[in-house]
């Protein structure tokens, strides 16, 4: 261990070993807050000046420098808020001079630009205060490492873990709500999102799902050295509502396609607010269908929290966001030539008049201002000024994938979709 420390040591400390007695003289150039690690040499140090030191080397023994090898172990720190690379290293006690040289190790030291609050850098310092070596895993595979190089030069690399990707499968059974079922399915929170982003364009997770809806869902997960690390993408799903069924596959451009190659994104989403908010019960809304409150006033209700999130269900150009006395709050939406939504009774509007909006972004939040008993999204959808029901309105034909990628993907989904079926055959004999 002693070797090893004095191996560590940088050019400008050295050791000087002289006299017949066998005196050591420690020269230090630049002593910084580690003076401790050497405490046993000297009383008092001071940072910057130059000292002779002497050590009896007869007398010199292990246990002298069971603190310097304290001062050796790699150190783990963990990111705060508002922290940067200048104000970790000061808290360790490194110095700006050796901030700067790290910044500087090569390109991939940058990515110490992006550190976030709970990432962690583990730190080596030798005894005398000089930074060693930084490691700093940004992601669960990858680590940026930087050493110490000749002089104040620090090199950077970046070591990666090999993934081993296996493919998992699920599926499950509406019975209340999707995220249960969800939950029950062993998908995550992550997942089951991912889920309802991949059908919102087909099917309105708020209200339009029933029990008897079913899921099936083929995912990547990832593996380093037989440990589970974390979920990858979902790679083909498929669910069942309402007796229809819509299927996904995954391209390799991120992208969900239908089978056939048609984009799953369209221009519309059926709900314009997260199925999590929806409070009213599954159950309560078979019992009081939608069809029938959609004729008093030509409207879809979600009913939310105050305060819920409101997104456009599609790109397009706000034509009015004002109050009065009935819509209370509302915002209405110009998509194109053919189509207008509009969404009353927020707490809040979150755009203006004259501006442009993108599918999903945040119009107002729900709230119950106007003509309206508790606090609930009154959602409309116009088609050539005629009011019609959002849930079930032929929507324009989605972008279909381009001609070049086409047979690719086509080979792709059918293999996907035999994979599929394999998996629900196999659950099948299983129960
Ligand atoms: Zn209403």
């Amino acid at each position: 261990m002693i070797k090893k420390t004095f191996n560590n040591m940088p050019k400008p400390h050295r050791w000087f070993i002289s006299g017949v007695a066998g005196f050591l003289f420690v020269l230090i150039l630049f002593p910084s807050k580690p003076v401790s690690a050497i405490k046993n040499a000297a009383t008092t140090l001071e940072i910057g000046k130059r000292y002779d030191l002497d050590v009896n080397f007869d007398n010199f023994k292990v246990e002298d420098f069971s603190i310097v090898e304290e001062m050796n172990t790699p150190q783990s720190v963990v990111v705060k808020k508002g922290d940067n690379l200048a104000t970790i290293f000061k808290r360790v006690g490194l110095s700006p001079q050796q901030t700067y040289h790290v910044s500087k190790a090569g390109t991939q030291a940058k990515k110490l630009l992006k550190i976030m609050p709970g990432d962690v850098l583990e730190l080596q310092i030798d005894p005398l205060g000089q930074l060693v070596s930084l490691h700093y895993p940004y992601t669960n595979t990858e680590t940026l490492v930087i050493t110490k190089a000749e002089d104040n030069a620090f090199t950077s690399t970046i070591e990666t873990l090999e993934v081993d990707t296996r493919l998992n499968y699920t599926q499950g059974d509406v019975t209340n709500s999707f995220w249960n079922a969800g939950l029950k399915a062993n998908l995550s929170n992550n997942q089951i999102m991912q889920v309802a982003g991949i059908f919102g364009w087909d099917i309105d997770f708020a209200l339009g799902l029933r029990a008897g809806d079913s899921f099936y869902v083929m995912f990547e997960e990832h593996y380093i050295n037989g440990e589970f690390i974390e979920n990858g993408d979902i790679v083909a799903a498929q669910f069942v509502n309402q007796g229809e069924t819509y299927t996904a596959i995954r391209y390799q451009d991120g992208n969900f396609y239908t089978p056939e190659g048609r984009s799953m994104r369209k221009s519309f989403l059926r709900a314009p607010v997260n199925f999590r908010y929806i409070s009213s019960s599954f159950k309560k809304r078979r019992f009081h269908p939608v069809q029938k409150r959609w004729k008093a006033h030509r409207g879809v209700d979600y009913a939310a929290d105050r305060g819920t999130p409101v997104i456009a269900a599609g790109d397009g150009k706000v034509i009015k966001s004002s109050y009065d006395k009935y819509n209370g709050h509302h915002v209405f939406i110009q998509h194109g030539e053919k189509y207008v939504t509009k969404y009353l009774h927020f707490t809040k509007r979150k755009v203006k008049r004259g501006q442009t909006v993108k599918q999903g972004q945040l119009i107002g939040t729900v709230g119950s201002t106007g003509l309206a008993s508790g606090p609930h999204l009154h959602y409309e959808f116009l088609v050539d000024g005629v009011h019609r029901n959002p849930r079930t309105v032929d929507l324009p034909k989605a972008q279909p994938i381009e001609n070049k990628e086409k047979q690719k993907f086509i080979d792709i989904a059918k293999n996907r979709l035999q994979q599929l079926n394999n998996n629900k055959r196999i659950m099948l004999a299983m129960n």
